[in-house]
């Protein structure tokens, strides 16, 4: 099988891609079921279409486009990412596993293969958070990791709710309709920048990715007492704010107790009540994100996390609320398609390394479903969620000819 990828189409297209935005290029904004968004949709199907491939929405906006394998009965192989982006962005974060996705099963359609499973491309919904505040909207459903009721009752900060969104988008239905059985999909192999510098850094190629960290948020709120910053004297104060710095040292020691470089923890948000630089803070807000690729030992930082808040808050006599805002379950990949993803690579003398993704993404919930595994290309600098993300030309078609390897020894 002789396989080309058409480079220049593929950056065509995604430059295209890139200039259906709510900002002017290079800035892509494209938050879901936005005009933008819809019209970005619009265009990848209309090259599904072109492809041949026949196309299928679900009710979350999920889109499935399908290429039929001489056997249709069996399970198909997925690939795909997600084509929204948050405010600000850049051109390539989810749309190179999309696009690139297309492109690999036109390079196998060139190549005159026929699969004996059909290959999905899936245009994932709402991966980004940015609107209705809970990332991969469309993996949690189709994975059943979002209890549908949730979704049906999920609004955006304008009011507008997401029943309302999506049916604006032209995706009516059940949310209880959209998850898949486990099984569903022999295989899933999603393609997607690195977004960090590692591979850069090493001069890979590609990065095969063989876990996928996973976060954890607490929210914590921190009641002391307020007062005049000059007149109530430091002993027996009970300053909020001085609580959540102890708390957020406790967050940055219980994440080293690992001695795991896969382990992290961040305190990234922190209210001040009332904020005043004349005013001992009597209110707190802080957020925490922790993260890793296994979860018990996630699990334990947390634990750890609120044992400290409990001593924290006895000795300086506040009152400390912690709420778990999520706590997805890492994954691991598939060994089976790790396999065909480096047999792939090997097959076409590109250099790659075993690597975790530290960022999560579709396929953190579509492991719950189906054996997955992820491929990463460079990131110039490292730099993602920004105008200036970048990927050459030329790492992502090495992508693409690596997927679509693996994509044939996947569903042959
Ligand atoms: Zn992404």
């Amino acid at each position: 099988m002789q396989l080309t990828i058409e480079q220049i189409r593929l950056t065509h297209e995604l430059d295209q891609l890139g200039s259906i935005s709510e900002a002017p290029p290079p800035v892509v904004t494209r938050v879901v079921f936005t005009d933008a968004d819809v019209r970005g949709r619009e265009f990848v199907k209309s090259l599904c279409r072109e492809a041949g491939l026949s196309i299928r929405d679900d009710p979350a906006g999920n889109t499935f486009a399908r290429w039929e394998g001489s056997e249709p009965a069996l399970a198909p192989v997925g690939t795909g990412s997600h084509i929204d982006a948050i405010p600000n962005a850049g051109r390539f974060d989810g749309t190179v596993g999309v696009l690139g996705g297309l492109e690999a099963i036109r390079a196998l359609q060139r190549a005159g293969f026929r699969p004996k499973r059909s290959i999905e491309l899936v245009i994932f919904t709402s991966e980004e958070p940015t609107r209705f505040g809970i990332g991969c909207l469309g993996s949690r459903l189709l994975s059943g990791l979002l209890d549908p009721s949730v979704g049906e009752r999920l609004s955006d900060r304008d009011g507008i709710s997401l029943n309302q969104a999506r049916a604006s988008a032209g995706f009516a239905g059940s949310l209880a309709t959209v998850v898949l059985p486990s099984g569903y999909y022999s295989a899933f192999a999603e393609l997607h920048i690195e977004q960090g510098p590692l591979l850069e850094q090493r001069q890979v190629p590609l990065g095969v990715v063989t876990a996928i960290a996973a976060p954890a948020s607490l929210k914590i709120q921190i009641e002391g007492e307020g007062g005049h910053a000059g007149a109530v004297l430091m002993p027996g104060r009970r300053d909020a704010f001085l609580a959540a710095a102890e708390i957020a040292l406790s967050v940055e020691s219980a994440a080293l107790s690992t001695r795991s470089v896969n382990t992290v923890g961040t305190v990234g948000v922190c209210d001040v009540f009332p904020g005043a630089v004349n005013s001992i803070p009597s209110r707190v807000r802080i957020e925490v994100d922790v993260r890793d690729i296994d979860q018990p030992r996630r699990d334990a930082v947390l634990q750890q996390i609120a044992e400290a808040c409990a001593i924290i808050a006895a000795k300086r006599q506040v009152k400390v609320l912690s709420d778990v805002v999520n706590s997805d379950p890492p994954a691991q990949c598939a060994p089976a398609v790790v396999d065909a993803l480096v047999q792939a690579c090997e097959t076409h003398k590109i250099r790659f390394e075993r690597m975790i993704s530290r960022a999560y993404h579709d396929s953190l919930f579509m492991s719950r479903i189906a054996p997955t595994a992820m491929l990463f290309v460079p990131s110039r600098g490292g730099v993602s969620h920004r105008p200036d993300e970048y990927s050459s030309p030329e790492s992502i078609a090495q992508g693409v000819l690596v997927l679509a390897e693996a994509l044939a020894r996947l569903s042959s």
